[in-house]
């Protein structure tokens, strides 16, 4: 196709745009080829299971995609956030929802944590292996009462000798199946606000082995260890395991917590500025790729003697979703640029999720429409995009909060 603003499509050799340079594009490159040749085949397939192998996980961890921005010294490829952004962009772009939150979930929202706030024994013990694939990990904030209000969590970790034990349920939990420890959010105190949180590792019991390394089943059962965790069903992201997590009076030893006891919301907040960012990323490259898909078949569709392209209204359409993306791209890059200058971004991370993730749902929506029945249909893949497009505006932090973080910073 031809596209309407440079950068639009990566692949067509055109002069990267800031901050991505041709180091970045080679990296771009190899990880489109991995993804055309290991997962698109594969990606109706892992929809309709509803489960991404966990072989996948071992293969991305050979290749290290998802360790990129990890230091050398913890197992990572000792690059930066925009060789982060690369990947975040192509399994925004070339996989489903459902595969980029299950394969991302462990690097980009549950491993992070640790690095920032782990000791070198914690590190040691939980990063390395997930950036291996050898463990799969899951963030635990959420529970079945709370989210945006994170303060209002139930989840408690009792002091007892030699630790903590801990009692309550978390949900919508990315990975939560699979994980073999949670990074979760507890309350150490009966403090009503942000104080009286902290942050446990809470590992599970014995894996019940390679054998059962696919069976959501047998993963997600009490083994023993207080632990269950069962998979929720759910409108889009269907490849992706989300679960409700119940911890019933689980010990956790002491050298499990992270960072400061009481110490918790420092943490969450740590961990949101890189997701939304991410998140912000992978929507600009997924929108362009319905773009492409788009722009590709009304080149193709004949009605009333004549391509559907070839309509004054169609045209004025996919100039439109060209321009939301040039304009969701632009705040988005810029927004990264400044990030890795180590300039704070709080306002702009803030615009670009709220901004992307619902123009993300309007491209998709747009997108359907323009294939006419043919959209609806699973085979284009776009019913599926609109699906999985539907939780940006809710993970993450909601449109809502996200409103709300910026009416506070502009004095209101
Ligand atoms: C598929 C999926 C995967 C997820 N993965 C994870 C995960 O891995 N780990 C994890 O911990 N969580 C995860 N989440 C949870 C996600 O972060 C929360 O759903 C989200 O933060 C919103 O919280 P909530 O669902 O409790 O909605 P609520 O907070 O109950 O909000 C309900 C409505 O009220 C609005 N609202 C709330 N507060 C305000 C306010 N102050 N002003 C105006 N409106 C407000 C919200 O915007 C929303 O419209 C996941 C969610 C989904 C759907």
């Amino acid at each position: 196709m031809t596209t309407t603003s440079p950068g639009l499509d990566h692949a067509a050799g055109r002069l990267p745009s800031p901050p991505f340079t041709a180091e970045h594009e080679e990296l771009r490159a190899a990880i489109r080829g991995w993804i055309e040749r290991e997962v698109r085949p594969h990606v109706q397939a892992w929809e309709d299971a509803k489960w991404v192998p966990t072989a996948v996980f071992r293969r991305l961890g050979e290749l290290g995609y998802t360790a990129l921005a990890y230091p050398t010294a913890l197992g990572g490829q000792g690059g930066d956030h925009v060789h982060e952004a690369v990947w975040a962009q192509e399994i925004g772009r070339g996989s489903s929802g459902g595969i980029a939150a299950a394969l991302g979930a462990p690097t980009t929202i549950a491993t992070p944590p640790i690095v920032k706030f782990g000791t070198p024994a914690q590190q040691e013990r939980w990063v390395g292996p997930v950036l291996r694939g050898e463990r799969v990990a899951a963030l635990a904030i959420t529970e079945p009462g709370t989210g945006s209000d994170v303060a209002g969590i139930q989840t408690r970790a009792e002091r007892v000798d030699g630790g903590f034990v801990v009692n309550g349920e978390k949900s919508f939990i990315t990975g939560g199946v699979r994980a073999q420890h949670y990074v979760t959010a507890v309350k150490t105190t009966n403090d009503g606000g942000h104080g009286g949180i902290s942050f446990l590792v809470v590992e599970r019991g014995e894996h019940p082995g390679v054998e059962h390394e696919d069976d959501p089943a047998a993963l997600g059962a009490d083994r023993g260890d207080g632990i269950s965790a069962s998979p929720l069903e759910k409108l889009g992201w269907h490849a992706s395991d989300t679960a409700l997590v119940s911890f019933r009076d689980v010990f956790v030893p002491e050298d499990h917590l992270l960072g400061e006891l009481d110490g918790g919301f420092k943490l969450i907040m740590a961990n949101f500025q890189w997701e939304r960012l991410s998140m912000a990323l992978g929507a600009v490259a997924a929108m362009e790729a319905v773009l492409e898909q788009t722009t590709a078949f009304v080149a193709e569709r004949r009605a009333f003697g004549r391509r559907v392209a070839d309509f004054q209204g169609t045209r004025w359409a996919l100039a439109e979703m060209a321009t939301t993306i040039e304009a969701s791209r632009a705040l988005t890059y810029e927004t990264l640029r400044k990030h890795v200058a180590g300039i704070p971004v709080i306002q702009e991370v803030t615009m670009a999720k709220l901004m992307t993730q619902r123009a993300l749902v309007e491209i998709c929506d747009r997108g359907l429409q323009l294939h006419g029945g043919a959209g609806y249909m699973k085979e284009q893949g776009i019913e599926r995009a609109l699906r999985d497009a539907r939780l940006g505006p809710i993970g993450g932090g909601t449109d809502e909060i996200m409103k709300d973080v910026l009416g506070r910073m502009m004095g209101l």
